[in-house]
């Protein structure tokens, strides 16, 4: 059997009888009744960072959409397909989320990418274009920071804070804000600490206690 495929099966025979054993009703009040989540999450791709288990929740507690570095694009690209958007449509409008909470990450190598340039060139394919959308906050970023300090970590936080202002391009999203039903938040999570981080009014990232 192909290693992923073992995965596949084995992982699922070990969450049927695990966990899936303590969360049978809640699964089937959830695949009768619907979900209504409070919290929307756009994460990363990247496999060292699952929200769910960041956060420690349960199925049903968080809509989650996640891409290439956790980028919301701004308005006015409509003639694109936008997963992430019909996401975040859909939690504000429908689900009628209280928070939208844009998660960025150590090592991020779609924020590396963009500090590399692949958002600068052509054919770099989608990955290129996707990243693209931060590169005025990058060139920005680099301007301010010339050479000074950890580009990276930095541009990890930029990228959280751009997208979060690129949130407010949609009116959807920015009459929900105004009128107090919508929170927008940015988090970091480092990898190797595990340490968590919220931003606080001023875009300013600060340490979450363990307890
Ligand atoms: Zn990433």
């Amino acid at each position: 059997m192909q290693a992923w495929r073992k995965k596949l099966v084995e992982g699922y025979q070990a969450f049927r009888a695990g966990d899936y054993n303590s969360q049978k009703a809640l699964y089937e009040k959830l695949g009768t009744h619907g979900q209504n989540p409070d919290i929307m999450l756009i994460a990363c791709a990247d496999s060292r960072v699952d929200p769910t288990d960041i956060f420690d929740a349960y199925p049903g507690e968080m809509f989650v959409a996640r891409n290439v570095a956790n980028i919301v694009p701004p308005s006015g690209n409509d003639e694109a397909y936008h997963g992430t958007l019909a996401a975040i449509e859909y939690a504000v409008t429908v689900l009628e989320v209280d928070v939208i909470v844009v998660m960025g990450h150590e090592s991020c190598g779609g924020i590396a990418g963009c500090l590399a340039g692949m958002g600068e060139e052509n054919n770099t394919g989608y990955v290129g274009s996707w990243v693209s959308i931060l590169n005025d906050a990058k060139n920005e970023l680099v301007r301010k920071m010339d050479n000074r300090g950890n580009l990276q970590y930095e541009m990890e936080l930029e990228g959280i804070r751009q997208s979060i202002r690129n949130l407010m391009t949609y009116d959807f999203v920015s009459d929900a804000v105004e009128a107090g039903r919508l929170t927008l938040q940015g988090a970091y999570f480092g990898i190797v600490s595990a340490k968590l981080m919220l931003a606080d009014d001023d875009g300013e990232f600060q340490e979450v206690p363990i307890q």
